[in-house]
């Protein structure tokens, strides 16, 4: 590795919250100097990352090393860390200085000196007024506030108040200084106007900034590097233009700018099948794989009908200032297009996507997903087959009366025929059986892929061209005719919601 030094590294770190993980297995370094963004949704864990980097917060498990020395029990107070919050938290009854005195005014440090006989004398000393005031007004001027020292606090506009906050947070000189959603309080202009200050100030102070935000934007102007988190899990590292040019996953493309998602299958080598027809792209996935394909609205160019890969129809088209944003439905997909030219609703056309606008991502796959319905005799019908099941999961504490309706725990009587549910079943919850006549759907093997203990194998489905993933022990043979059975307890319902 190059010589780059880390400054805090998280190795293993865990948060758990009543039984819910709010932090999961976080491993992820900040380099010396470095303005590092954890961005994510609204409860995805990057305040509780914070925090435990913070001191304020314990992990569960894992440790947390600042310059290669573990502080996983340091106090808050003895790490060289301070934070910046959303609210500003100023003491309202004093004035600008005091504010940011506040705290240099408590600090004790050990002082050691020669005496004039030669001894060595070690004092707790506090910080000379002198000293302070030094301090203070250099970080008022970094924040651009010089002369305000003896404002009060509450004259100030959000703006200034949150610059005095982080002048309070830099005036102790800490070598990290985390900043959890500090614009978030702002109206967009000022906020847009602090961004900038902001990195400005991160370049004069020359300390390692982390930051938190769910505002993607505001990651990708100010950031070195960002961190996407979903769900307690990092899903990707890397610059805000590796985040935004080559997104890990579906998620992290949907999350990082306005994307258009489509489930693809690997038809060839460099050759994707979406939207009903074949493209060709330049990111390599083997034959067969299920994939999710991400193309950016201003990717997709409108022509003239016939004239293009795909024809369709424009069904919508508002004018965003630059350009038009416009939506074009090729049989039921809908695809958002960018462009300064606008095409009228209505007007049939054709779209081209070019080979390196076609991102391709894993699908991340945990699980079989399938659309489905419930029967009259409560049982579920998807992927061609229909499968024993439990309805009564649909609604907690519910059971079934005699005649097969279900009963919920404020006992309404709910009939379920029809209901569409979505369905989740298990790669290894799935038998397959050697003939097509004695499971509950059947189909053919389409593929078998050696996973180092097991194998997986895809069952596609005759009608629907569905596939039943499977892991296995066992051989099997591309082209078998088989059939499946799934336990009814390891079929997972859910109802879909209600869409208007
Ligand atoms: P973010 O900052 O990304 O919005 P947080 O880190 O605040 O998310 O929260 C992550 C999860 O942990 C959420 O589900 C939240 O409800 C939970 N959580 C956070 N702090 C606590 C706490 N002190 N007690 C219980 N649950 C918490
Ligand atoms: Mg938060």
């Amino acid at each position: 590795m190059e010589k780059e030094e880390k400054i805090i590294e998280l190795i293993g770190v865990e948060k758990i919250f009543d039984g819910e993980q709010a932090v999961e297995n976080m491993n992820l370094y900040v380099r010396k100097g470095e303005f590092i963004t954890i961005l994510g949704p609204s409860g995805c864990g990057k305040s509780t990352t914070l925090r435990m980097i913070a001191g304020f917060e314990m992990p569960d498990s894992g440790k947390i090393l600042l310059n290669g020395k573990d502080i996983t029990n340091v106090p808050p107070y003895e790490r060289p860390i301070n934070t910046v919050f959303q609210r500003y938290a100023l003491f309202p009854h004093l004035n600008v200085y005091d504010n940011i005195a506040f705290g240099l005014k408590l600090k004790k440090f050990r002082n050691t000196y020669k005496t004039s006989d030669g001894k060595i004398v070690t004092k707790t000393e506090k910080l000379s007024k002198d000293v302070i005031d030094a301090k203070v007004s250099r970080v008022l001027k970094l924040v651009d506030l010089e002369e305000f020292e003896k404002r009060d606090v509450t004259t100030l506009s959000g703006g200034q108040q949150q610059r005095i906050a982080i002048a309070r947070a830099i005036v102790n000189e800490p070598e990290i200084l985390l900043l959890d959603e500090p614009l978030g309080a702002l109206d967009l202009k000022m906020r847009k106007d602090m961004q900038l200050e902001l990195k400005e100030m991160h370049k004069k102070l020359g300390i390692t900034f982390i930051y938190v935000t769910h505002d993607q934007e505001e990651a990708l102007t100010m950031s070195d590097t960002i961190v996407v988190m979903k769900d307690g899990t990092i899903q990707q590292i890397g610059t805000p233009k590796d985040i935004y040019n080559e997104p890990k996953n579906a998620f992290v493309a949907d999350f990082i700018g306005e994307s258009n998602i489509f489930s693809g299958t690997m038809v060839g080598k460099t050759k994707v099948r979406f939207i009903n027809k074949v493209f060709d792209c330049v990111d390599d996935f083997p034959l067969n794989e299920k994939v999710d394909v991400v193309v950016r609205p201003e990717d997709v160019f409108l022509v003239d009908e016939g004239k293009g890969q795909v024809d369709g129809v424009i069904i919508s088209s508002i004018f965003k200032g630059v350009h038009y944003e416009m939506t074009f439905v090729v049989g039921k997909t809908e695809i958002v297009i960018q462009d300064t030219m606008e095409r009228k609703v209505g007007e049939r056309c054709s779209v081209i996507i070019k080979p390196d606008d076609i991102h391709i991502m894993a699908k991340e796959f945990d699980c079989n997903r399938y659309d489905g319905y419930i029967t009259k005799k409560n049982t579920v019908c998807f992927a061609d087959g229909e499968f024993a099941c439990d309805v009564t999961q649909l609604y907690e504490g519910s059971h079934l009366d005699e005649e097969g309706y279900l009963i919920t725990a404020d006992c309404e009587k709910i009939d379920l025929t029809d209901v569409d549910v979505s369905v989740e079943v298990g790669l290894k919850d799935i038998e397959i059986i050697d003939n097509d006549v004695d499971g509950d759907a059947c189909g053919t093997i389409i593929q078998i892929v050696y996973k180092g203990d097991h194998y997986q194998i895809i069952i596609r489905t005759d009608k629907e061209e569905e596939d039943f993933v499977v892991d296995t022990e066992y051989t099997w043979n591309e082209n078998d005719r088989v059939s499946v059975k799934i336990p009814a307890d390891k079929i997972k319902l859910k109802l879909k919601a209600v869409t208007k």
